[in-house]
């Protein structure tokens, strides 16, 4: 039997994960939950993270159990079966795994402008809530980060979550460390409250969706001996896309003096280049523009430009696509999903 909370109704096992890449705030929102729930609701809580290398773009599932403070939690296990998930990049979606085990009664929100209605989501069951909440722009406009706009969309969401509480132990982190990021944290919160769209008629799946777990290709029943790699990968179909994290380097060619620097920071080498003729001087290597199915960016180009030519820009859905320069003609256009 499950009793009322000092702050509201009995909660039973709520498990919420945080689909995210690195660099959106996954973990601080998942530690933060949980120390509201703990220190702030007299909740059971727990909370993990699973992340590859500890750098902007890899790819972070963040977890989150609670509990009424008379049922204790025994699992530290991933929550391959959520009541909740929460994408912090809408790129996330096209992978099956980011949605993979949420229950048919759960809530689904997820990070996108106004419109904007991924197809991904269809496979929800329809019996699901689905909420779209434009955290980038949001957090951009605020001064804040998308972190703070999807908790404030959590708690709108969740009726087990008190978003005062929340939003106090928001506000006990950041006092410590960022005193004036505070203000811009709040308003990023309270509009992500505010601003949840919940999406009717998008998800149509039935039932729960199946869990998925991504598992190691070899391992050590089915390694080749001596470590041959029988299937060497080639990086010209690595799309890092999703990485971004909502900003995107734009090239202006008519401040670029094609000194080069760009391409000397850039981790990715998707600066591209080409010769052309009809110049003022013939046959001259002139820096073309990005190719973004490879940038991820990091905005060191930018930081780089000496002329502005490059500018730190808000990605909105097609602009990659659209501003794209293919560093491998061959391959084209055809690789870019946003
Ligand atoms: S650093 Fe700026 S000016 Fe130099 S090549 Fe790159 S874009 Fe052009
Ligand atoms: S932001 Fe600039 S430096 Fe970073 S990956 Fe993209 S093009 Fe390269």
């Amino acid at each position: 039997m499950t009793t009322a909370t000092a702050h509201g109704p009995a909660i039973g096992m709520l498990g919420i994960r945080f689909e995210s890449i690195g660099g959106l705030g996954a973990h601080a929102a998942g530690q933060i939950l949980a120390s509201a729930a703990v220190l702030r609701l007299g909740l059971n809580g727990a909370h993990f993270s699973s992340y590859g290398s500890e750098k902007k773009g890899s790819a972070v599932k963040s977890y989150v159990r609670l509990t009424d403070h008379d049922t204790p939690i025994r699992s530290s296990a991933p929550i391959d079966a959520p009541d909740c998930i929460v994408v912090f990049h809408t790129a996330l979606l096209s992978n099956p795994v980011t949605v993979a085990g949420l229950k048919a009664g759960g809530t689904l929100i997820y990070t996108a402008p106004a419109g904007e209605r991924p197809e991904a989501l269809k496979r929800v069951a329809r019996t699901c809530r689905v909420i779209r909440v434009d955290a980038q722009t949001i957090a951009n406009e605020e001064k804040s980060r998308p972190n703070a706009v999807l908790l404030g969309a959590l708690c709108g969401a969740l009726d087990a979550l008190d978003a005062r509480a929340v939003l106090a132990e928001l506000t006990a982190t950041f006092e410590k460390k960022h005193a004036s990021a505070v203000p811009h944290n709040t308003r990023a919160f309270e509009r992500g409250m505010a601003e949840g769209e919940l999406i009717q008629g998008l998800a149509c799946g039935e039932g729960d969706l199946p869990t998925m777990r991504p598992g190691p290709v070899w391992g050590y029943a089915t390694a080749p001996i001596g470590g041959v790699i029988p299937l060497p990968g080639n990086t010209i179909t690595n799309n890092l896309t999703t990485s971004r994290t909502g900003y995107m380097p734009v090239f202006g060619a008519e401040k670029c003096v094609h000194c080069g620097l760009c391409d000397i920071v850039c981790p990715d080498y998707c600066i591209v280049w080409g010769v052309v003729g009809d110049g003022p001087v013939p046959e001259v290597t002139r820096m073309r523009g990005i190719d973004y199915n490879y940038c991820k960016g990091c905005q060191r180009c930018v930081e780089t430009c000496p002329t502005g030519a490059l500018t730190r820009e808000e990605e909105r859905p097609g602009m990659a696509a659209r501003l794209r320069v293919p560093i491998f003609d061959r391959i084209g256009g055809g690789l870019n999903t946003k």
